[in-house]
């Protein structure tokens, strides 16, 4: 292994789902739903399938069918315009938009600035373009149960030879939704030093307080921004590994031109079946919402019960907690390792999301996208520690 990969290792989701398994405990470590999304969307994906659409290598930007759906989809709930021509490309899964983003717009050298905790993807996605990543750390506020984004170190952050901003909201893992102020003193940061920022807004429908606004909707915004989001989260197909981005030609060009190396194309049914989806009627994803909303409160009552210092996720499907006041070590890592042979629960250190790892070593989240009789076994196990 090379030495830009060798400091990640396996990623903790890969551990801590095998552990699961090992050990037959409920897993609320990786984030992924217990329950398939909608009927008619799979039965979709078996029409595609059966009427040859997409069987052999669909078109490099993804079937025209999903990149219109995509552009409606943008058009009817954030009112933003883009070209389904030119300004969409599909992508296999976010996962693969956020690598081939930092390998398309970054030179070795460049400096990406990400709020820490980052989704663990990111760090290794910026190494591997041989890029510096520097971390700006959202502070838990106890008090508030919340996190909040410190603008000044925002800003202090940037340098000449900063390139890029890697957002993400909502956040994983904090649950954090940046406010409408934010971002704007984020986009007007972004235009006074000439930055492009890439937006992972997988969890944009996943919003319980206020709103998801999309970055590319400020002011100046538009043209430089890439856009990410994924069918995996928003409706409940995390196998399927459907994500695209939408972007200005330019950047959508660049990013084509490495994603091209990478996997080619995505998978062409799922596609087909992707783009009913994103035509669901407005109480699809009102009702995902409610659902979500619903399992959030269970399980974040049950985490508080249990003697967990909560931080109650404004959006995403995570539930961050400080473990202090049940074990005094603070050290997520090993109440993660030892918590399935304790009480037979998976959950994730948020350590693995911090290069400060000190200042998230008494994190743990837990994920609430699993039935609600699944949530309400892990909150009674959990209530025995
Ligand atoms: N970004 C974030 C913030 C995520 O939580 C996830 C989900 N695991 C991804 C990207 C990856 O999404 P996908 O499964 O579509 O590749
Ligand atoms: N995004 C999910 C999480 O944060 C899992 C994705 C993965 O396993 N790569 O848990």
């Amino acid at each position: 292994l090379n030495r830009r990969l060798a400091e990640f290792g396996t990623t903790i989701f890969a551990e801590m789902s095998a552990l699961a398994v090992r050990t037959g405990a409920i897993n609320l470590g990786q984030g992924f739903p217990d329950t398939d999304g909608p009927e008619e969307v799979r039965e979709a994906a078996v029409r595609a399938l059966r009427a040859g659409h997409g069987n052999q290598y669909p078109p490099g930007p993804g079937v025209p069918e999903l990149r219109t759906a995509i552009t409606e989809h943008q058009l009817r709930r954030y009112a933003l315009t883009y070209d389904p021509d030119t300004e969409v490309l599909v992508t296999a899964g976010a996962t693969e938009a956020v690598a081939a983003s930092m390998l398309a717009l970054l030179e070795p050298g460049d400096e990406v600035i990400a709020l820490e905790p980052y989704y663990d993807s990111y760090a290794a996605c910026i190494a591997m373009a041989g890029a510096t990543r520097v971390p700006v750390t959202l502070h838990p506020e106890p008090s508030t149960g919340s996190y909040r984004l410190d603008l000044d170190e925002l800003r202090a952050a940037v340098t000449p030879r900063t390139r890029l901003l890697l957002l993400n909201t909502p956040h994983n893992p904090t649950g954090t939704v940046l406010t409408r102020e934010e971002l704007a003193a984020i986009a007007a940061l972004a235009c006074e030093r000439d930055l492009l920022v890439v937006t992972d807004e997988v969890y944009e429908h996943l919003v319980f307080e206020g709103e998801h606004l999309p970055l590319a909707s400020f002011p100046g915004m538009r043209e430089r921004t890439v856009t990410i989001s994924s069918a995996g989260k928003t409706f409940s197909f995390t196998g399927w590994k459907v994500g695209w981005i939408t972007a200005s030609p330019e950047l959508v060009t660049a990013v084509r031109s490495a994603k091209q190396f990478l996997t080619y194309v995505s998978a062409g049914p799922f596609q087909y079946a992707v783009a009913e989806a994103l035509r669901l009627p407005d109480s699809y994803f009102d009702t995902l919402r409610a659902d979500l909303r619903a399992k959030r409160d269970l399980l974040s009552g049950g985490l508080a019960e249990a003697g967990f210092e909560v931080y109650r996720p404004a959006g995403t499907y995570f539930v961050t907690t400080d473990i202090r006041p049940l074990d005094s070590s603070g050290d997520g890592f090993a109440f993660c390792r030892s918590l399935p042979e304790r009480c037979g629960v998976v959950a994730v250190p948020n350590a693995v999301f911090y290069d400060h790892r000190e200042q998230g070593a008494p994190f743990v989240r837990f994920a609430f996208c699993k039935r609600t009789e699944v949530l309400a076994e892990a909150v009674s196990r959990l209530k025995g520690l």
